[in-house]
């Protein structure tokens, strides 16, 4: 190889990283501009916590956009047979990102919610104790699927539907949360699924 056509090759890498760092950086933009529209609720629903109300962010178009864009963008290339959304701020992630992806769409729902037969299981919340069921024939063995949630913050929520698509025999791509509390460790409660947040506080 001489050296024209190493410094040439030498150049294509920099534009290349170039590209890349100039991209890196629109998305950074895009996601301060997520994190500004983001309403803190301090004591909400209980002292102490300080509740991610995301509905400002929601109810600017351009910015609901670029939430599903960008979680889009991720998975358009990757085969992903259904999202599987924790009610109910999950269901308005998820449901937009299922169209968009063409998958199916199942709903993680609160006890005695569905009307079907459902497997449950319990988990703790960053404030209390719930149960979260899904019906029985959601999801046929191996199919592959991503879990979508607003917030992972302690983290013991996507455990529980972790229970649940285990009990489905479901093949668990990745775990996509809008927001991650990362000072409360959620991650470490995921069993090394994967587990991807656009904004981290
Ligand atoms: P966790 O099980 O502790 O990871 O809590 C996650 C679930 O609780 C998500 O479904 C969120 O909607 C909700 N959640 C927990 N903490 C917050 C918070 N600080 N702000 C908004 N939602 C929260």
């Amino acid at each position: 190889m001489n050296r024209t056509v190493l410094s040439r090759q030498s150049s294509v890498v920099s534009c290349q990283s170039s590209v890349v760092s100039r991209q890196l950086s629109v998305v950074s933009k895009d996601v301060e501009k997520l994190k500004q529209a983001i309403r803190d609720v301090p004591d909400f629903p209980k002292r102490g916590i300080i509740f991610k109300d995301i509905t400002p962010l929601l109810s600017q178009p351009e910015l609901f956009r670029k939430i599903i864009d960008l979680l889009a963008q991720r998975y358009l290339t990757q085969k992903i047979d259904k999202i599987i959304a924790i009610e109910a701020r999950g269901f308005i992630l998820g449901a937009a990102l299922a169209y968009r992806l063409k998958t199916g769409f199942v709903p993680i729902r609160k006890k005695n919610k569905l009307p079907w037969k459902v497997f449950s299981a319990t988990y703790a919340l960053e404030y209390g104790q719930d149960s979260l069921e899904v019906h029985q024939d959601a999801l046929q063995n191996k199919e592959r699927v991503l879990i979508v949630d607003d917030v992972l913050a302690t983290g013991g929520t996507v455990s529980a539907v972790l229970e649940l698509v285990e009990k489905l025999g479901a093949e668990v791509v990745e775990i996509a949360c809008l927001i991650e509390l990362t000072f409360l460790n959620g991650r470490e409660k995921l069993k090394q699924v994967p587990m991807y947040s656009l904004i981290q506080y």
